[in-house]
């Protein structure tokens, strides 16, 4: 809302920051903010007017992470059909060496479809003649949905005869399909082929999961989940409604970690209790994308009796409701005032807790909320959640100099540098 209102774009040398800068945690934990960061590019309307600097950083970069970032980013202007972005990806694709080369082949044949996996296969091709290629890629399972396996295979079968490599990739891909019932491969997968197993129908992303890794892989299935359209998350919610084992009913709370579960939640809620505490914390988890009466309802009586309390808050990612905000606002206030053992003294894993699930809460609504980010910022024990605290704060213009002139000599050198920016010291 704030990018929407301030059109003399103020805030684009912090959007560029922040697309060309690792400003994650962990990406394998936190995933990448690439959806995030092309909200803020569009409602800031910086689209069209960072797009030749994006691209430049993409060309030029090389941290890994910041990479995965860029290729996203840049897909998403490949996506609305920039024709220099998908050349771009097809530059980056050919330049890359070993290590890197395995970012590309996914995105590209998603992208380009049919074209970009021919693309994708010369460049294998290229690289087996040139002994420069360590990864395995199995184009057929790749390939997205909507390209029949056996289509894909046909399509590189095409391509027989533009080179020995070709004639090579073509071979390992038969000899692939006919032992991969035995194949036991690493569960760590590259990150390319993970792109892949993202895009499974639900059926078939268990059945690889299962026989990959036996375990339900929290991370990936957060991950598949967020990518799944709805359909799909109808079919693993009945899977979960129906599991027999541990593997199922671990399985779908994961995967609903961060997409709405698609029916009545109540099951859902029945395990917030569940005695064993691993499955009790991943099914409050699993609700915070569930628009629902219940959820709420569950949410008010948790609140009143003080339960679950550091994982409770982000409930409200999915039913946030007008006047919430002042209401969370007097809750910590009255915390503080009232309660001999008020958030800041609580135990420092429940007050990360409320402070890391309010900040989730009031980034993905894009609210303000200065006295719960305040708060935020002067009780989490963790400097990472502070630092995103400050950041809100620069962000809306909420830090004032007090605030800043402290930071400056914060133990964190993310947090010093950020306010030194926001002073106008970049020294
Ligand atoms: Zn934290």
């Amino acid at each position: 809302m704030h990018l929407k209102h301030h059109p003399d774009h103020p805030h684009d040398d912090e959007l560029l920051y922040a697309c060309t800068h690792w400003t994650g945690y962990d990406a394998q934990v936190d995933g990448y903010p690439t959806s995030y960061l092309w909200t803020a590019l569009r409602l800031g309307g910086a689209c069209d007017r960072l797009r030749d600097r994006i691209l430049a950083a993409f060309r030029a970069d090389s941290d890994r992470d910041v990479l995965s970032q860029l290729l996203d980013l840049v897909d998403q202007y490949a996506r609305n059909g920039d024709g220099d972005a998908q050349q771009a990806m097809l530059d980056r694709m050919e330049a890359s060496g070993p290590d890197e080369f395995e970012h590309y082949p996914a995105t590209i044949i998603n992208r380009l479809g049919e074209r970009g996996l021919i693309l994708v296969a010369l460049q294998i091709g290229k690289r087996l003649d040139l002994g420069t290629y360590n990864d395995w890629i199995d184009l057929s399972s790749s390939s997205p949905q909507w390209l029949d396996p056996n289509r894909a295979m046909a399509v590189v079968k095409g391509q027989v005869g533009a080179g020995p490599g070709v004639d090579r990739l073509l071979t390992m891909l038969e000899e692939y399909a006919g032992t991969r019932a035995q194949s036991k491969s690493e569960p760590q997968r590259s990150s390319w082929s993970r792109t892949a197993i993202l895009q499974l129908p639900f059926i078939k992303y268990r059945d690889w999961v299962r026989s990959e890794s036996g375990r339900p892989m929290v991370y990936l299935s957060r991950k598949w989940g967020e990518k799944a359209p709805e359909s799909e998350l109808r079919a693993a919610a009945e899977i979960f409604l129906k599991a027999e084992d541990e593997f199922d009913r671990k399985l779908g709370l994961f995967v609903f970690a961060n997409a709405p579960f698609p029916f009545d939640p109540q099951p859902l809620i029945d395990l917030t209790n569940d005695e064993d505490e691993f499955i009790a914390f991943h099914a409050l988890r699993s609700l915070r994308h569930a628009r629902h009466p219940k959820v709420r309802a569950f949410f008010e009586k948790s609140l009143a009796a003080k339960a679950h309390l550091k994982d409770l808050f982000g409930l409200l990612l999915g039913n946030l409701l007008p006047g919430d905000v002042e209401r969370v606002t007097k809750w910590i206030r009255d915390q503080q005032d009232d309660y001999p053992v008020g958030p800041a003294q609580h135990d420092a894993e429940i007050t990360h807790g409320i402070a890391f699930d309010l900040l989730e809460v009031i980034e993905y609504h894009d609210i303000e909320a200065v006295e719960i980010v305040k708060w935020v910022f002067e009780n989490t024990p963790c400097r990472n959640c502070r630092r995103r605290a400050l950041e809100h704060l620069i962000k809306h213009e909420l830090a004032n100099n007090e605030i800043l002139v402290d930071c400056r000599w914060d133990q964190c050198p993310y947090i010093r540098r950020a306010a030194r920016k926001a002073m106008g010291d970049s020294t």
